[in-house]
């Protein structure tokens, strides 16, 4: 008996590695495929190895659903028309993710709120060119609360009319998910998508190899460190995204529910890792409102909670320093002179 196995094993191991050598030789094609489609009000582009030759149509086929299982209007907010109207969840999906975001409100105590529709409309960060007046930024403040509106199974149901829903804050990171998700079951063995800075990860190239991604410094245009990782999403929120000028101040499109302003955390963005990427999305809004003190508290009592795969961050300060969460040691590099490596203040 020893004798007989001994001598197959050898025969079966040679076969293997003949078996594997024709996988990585004849069946992996090692040069990407690129499509791009404008979608969420941004341009998204995926990078995949292996699958179908053209992934232009399941990508755009795949945002266009995420689109449409989330959203009401074109802007991602939609609006009580009656004191005591119940916002219908469209889908089991945005019901989930609402969920997800309620309580994520509940453990930022607020500073995280899809609530702020009202206030976000008036704001209208992509497109105007002064702030609000004051008695409109009161106004609308007064419509913003998610303890004033009532999350049920159904949907959520709101006190007055005018209070409403902005998903801007998660939209895209649960499209990555979805996105990947139909790009892997289609054959694709790697992949990088890029849904307007918010990117998701999957797989390898076809040497094996993991993804490097940079992460933008927001006072410039290239990168300020290395993230080396794969399967999991890379989403960032920065007061560099969407903004406009007036009078020689910046006024960007996070906005503080406790102010009614843009945020002033001290941040200039937060970049968090996690596998579920529409919880990162909201993760990074989050913390951009808390600062790097709050916002690791966060992120502690998501992943004590156990709920979710574990989520990591990068916080960028205003005066250069670069807060990373222990998980993400290993993975990221700072590469940048401008910059130094902080511990969160106590
Ligand atoms: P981006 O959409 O640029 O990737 P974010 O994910 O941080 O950036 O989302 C910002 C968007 O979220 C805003 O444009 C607005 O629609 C919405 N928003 C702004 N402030 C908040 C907040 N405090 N809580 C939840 N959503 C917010
Ligand atoms: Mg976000």
């Amino acid at each position: 008996m020893e004798g007989r196995r001994s001598l197959k094993r050898p025969a079966c191991l040679l076969l293997c590695v003949l078996f594997l050598f024709c996988l990585s030789a004849c069946g992996a094609d090692p040069s990407p495929r690129t499509a791009s489609v404008w979608a969420f009000d941004t341009l998204c582009s995926a990078t995949v190895y292996g699958g179908p030759d053209s992934v232009q149509s399941p990508l755009e086929a795949s945002l266009r659903e995420g689109e449409g299982l989330l959203r009401a209007g074109t802007d991602g907010r939609r609006f009580a028309e009656a004191d005591g109207q119940l916002l219908e969840f469209l889908s089991s999906e945005e019901a989930e993710l609402i969920q997800t975001a309620w309580q994520i409100s509940d453990w930022s105590d607020g500073a995280f709120d899809l609530t702020v529709a009202p206030l976000s409309a008036l704001w209208d960060v992509s497109r105007a060119t002064r702030p609000p007046a004051e008695e409109d930024i009161a106004r609308a403040l007064a419509l913003v609360g998610y303890r004033t509106a009532e999350c049920t199974a159904e949907g959520v149901c709101f006190s007055k009319a005018g209070q409403g829903l902005d998903l801007g804050a998660v939209a895209k990171g649960s499209a990555g998910d979805r996105a990947a998700e139909r790009l892997q079951a289609l054959g694709c063995t790697g992949g990088v998508l890029d849904l307007g800075g918010n990117i998701k990860l999957f797989g390898a190239k076809p040497d094996g190899s993991l993804f490097r991604v940079g992460i933008r410094d927001p006072r410039g245009d290239s990168a300020l460190g290395i993230l080396t990782l794969t399967d999991t999403s890379v989403i960032t929120s920065g007061s560099y995204e969407r903004y406009f000028e007036y009078e020689g101040v910046r006024y960007h499109h996070i906005l503080d529910p406790r102010t009614g302003r843009p945020a002033e955390s001290g941040l200039l963005s937060v970049t968090v890792v996690c596998k579920d990427g529409a919880l990162a999305d909201m993760l990074s809004t989050a913390c951009f409102v808390l600062g790097a003190e709050r916002g690791t508290a966060l992120l502690d009592t998501v992943n004590a909670s156990g709920r979710w795969p574990a989520a990591e961050g990068i916080f960028v300060l205003e005066d250069g320093g670069v807060v990373v969460t222990a998980g993400l040691e290993d993975a990221f590099s700072l590469t940048s002179k401008d910059y130094f490596r902080k511990e969160a203040d106590p």
